[in-house]
């Protein structure tokens, strides 16, 4: 509710900061309507998280599943964050990322098009902010793979990782590994808690491996009933 009820206020506020950036102002007035306009958009994108995830806590028989081929809609989201550039934590653009797809394209899921492209484009964007080594552009790969028992969708990067200490916490609300030691803005901190809950209604447990200094890999298995193969 307090989600829901900041949307007015805010988006008011966001507007007439707008409208402000485009007056004639001096440069240290200017900076300052900068900062709170950025800052007005994070408050945005955390309010709006935070109710998509309330949607999703509260659908928790996941019911209203659909059939919807699964390939459109990671090529979409890839497609959308391939121009990507993240910004560093002092404010200048970083490189952007490679992105490789390694996937089979003729399945369809049982389930909801809109969490799962909210999965991917989480995992995508994680990849693309934080598994980056000082320097260079992120490289991010991701599989769509036929396995035991269903089908597995991972998202790897060749980043700096996360210490295993971390692991069990990452889909924590707000949960982050270490404010400091990130090199990018980090989004809202509800990304992978959104990224676990869509998944359960999918019956697919998040897993995450990384290695320091290596890189991490997030995946997860739809089950073999969810899925069938699309007929030609
Ligand atoms: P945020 O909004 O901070 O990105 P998330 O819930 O998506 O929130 O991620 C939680 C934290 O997990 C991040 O702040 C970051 O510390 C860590 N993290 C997520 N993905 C990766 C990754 N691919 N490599 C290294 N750290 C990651």
């Amino acid at each position: 509710d307090v989600s829901h009820e900041l949307r007015t206020p805010l988006t008011v506020i966001s507007g007439y900061l707008e409208m402000l950036g485009d007056a004639d102002l001096n440069p240290g007035i200017r900076r300052a309507v900068k900062q709170m306009g950025e800052q007005g958009d994070r408050m945005k994108s955390l309010v709006n998280d935070l109710l998509h995830l309330s949607k999703l806590e509260s659908n928790n028989a996941g019911t209203g599943s659909q059939w919807f081929e699964f390939q459109p809609l990671c090529a979409i989201s890839i497609d959308q964050l391939k121009a990507y550039i993240p910004t560093s934590l002092t404010g200048e653009k970083l490189l952007g990322a490679e992105i490789h797809c390694d996937c089979i394209s003729d399945i369809e899921v049982f389930g909801f098009a809109d969490e799962m492209s909210s999965v991917l484009s989480n995992l995508i964007t994680n990849a693309i902010k934080y598994g980056r080594k000082e320097g260079q552009a992120a490289q991010v790969n991701i599989s769509i793979q036929n396995t035991h028992g269903g089908v597995e969708i991972s998202v790897s990067d060749k980043g700096e990782g996360i210490a295993s200490s971390h692991l069990a916490h990452l889909t924590e609300r707000f949960y982050r590994v270490d404010e400091s030691r990130e090199s990018t803005v980090g989004g809202s901190g509800l990304g992978l808690a959104i990224v676990r809950h869509a998944l359960e209604h999918h019956d697919a447990p998040l897993k995450i491996e990384s290695t320091l200094g290596l890189g991490s890999r997030f995946s997860f298995i739809i089950p073999a009933e969810r899925i069938r193969h699309k007929q030609n």
